[in-house]
């Protein structure tokens, strides 16, 4: 008896979650949230209603290296979701911007609810903690943060594989002690 209440309930759970994918499916491409640094999109033009994307962007006021970057994470929830966790996939054009963001997602604590959907969402504000932290630059000469009100008061090293940033009065500070304009690392005139 207690078997068949089970498998009852299992099915119950099934048709719950397809609905609550057909939904998700309908508002496709929500921006979820964002930073300064990093915005996040939900894709959900998947092929499959198992499938979810989230696309990761880092804006132009976040690190150098990250900067104009965009990262894919895609979610597959298996057949035994919940209990289950989703296999996540991240992809980011070859470019090295993963930071380890596989082993942090896989070591999320785990599901307290059926729900995709808010399932999406914790992953979703997962990822932005996780980039906050890592996106934001600093002054290559002073090492303090740089945000996005200092932004319009930096300067940026041309070379597309530095793209380090500068405040402007330490970069003409750093200029008046004798050294020549060009980029502290990659010595790009400036
Ligand atoms: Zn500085
Ligand atoms: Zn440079």
């Amino acid at each position: 008896m207690e078997k068949r209440r089970d498998i009852d309930k299992d099915k119950n759970i099934s048709k719950r979650l397809a609905e609550e994918l057909q939904r998700m499916k309908e508002n496709s491409h929500v921006l979820l949230s964002g930073s300064e640094y990093v915005s996040i999109r939900i894709l959900r033009d998947t092929p499959s209603l198992r499938e979810y994307k989230l696309m990761v962007a880092f804006s132009r006021y976040s690190k150098p290296r990250l900067y104009g970057k965009v990262l894919v994470i895609k979610l597959t929830l298996p057949e035994e979701f919940p209990k289950m966790k989703p296999r996540i996939e991240i992809s980011s054009g070859g470019e090295d911007v993963d930071l380890n963001l596989g082993n942090y997602l896989e070591n999320l604590p785990p599901l307290r609810n059926w729900n995709p959907d808010r399932h999406l969402f914790e992953v979703a504000l997962s990822i932005l903690e996780f980039f906050n932290n890592f996106a934001v630059p600093a002054c290559v000469i002073c090492l303090n943060k740089i945000t996005a009100q200092d932004y319009e008061n930096t300067v940026r090293c041309r070379n597309p594989r530095c793209l380090s940033l500068y405040h402007k009065n330490c970069f003409e500070s750093w200029i008046s002690r004798g050294y020549k304009r060009a980029c502290v690392f990659c010595d790009t005139p400036i």
